[in-house]
């Protein structure tokens, strides 16, 4: 099974989600065909959620205590003035 040079361009499209149905379907038949090209698009998927999954730890801590701690006080400050 040769592998057309779009198959990888269409990997990295449908990870960022810009890929047509018909481009997906292509590239979903090829990875059913070629192991190579499967597990390289596993990889992809693995590293791009390990990305996301790095950037979601770092958010909650202080982010959203800061938030939280912010609301009540911009709460108090709006009935005072009333
Ligand atoms: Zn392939």
């Amino acid at each position: 099974m040769s592998c057309p040079d779009h198959i990888v361009d269409y990997m990295h499209d449908y990870l960022d989600e810009e890929i047509s149905e018909r481009e997906e379907q292509e590239l979903r038949k090829h990875l059913h065909s070629c192991s190579d090209c499967e597990q390289h698009f596993r990889e992809l998927k693995k590293a791009i959620a390990f990305v996301q999954n790095t950037s979601h730890i770092k958010a909650p801590d202080g982010f959203t205590a800061s938030v939280m701690a912010k609301l009540p006080k911009e709460k108090k400050k709006l009935e005072m003035s009333r």
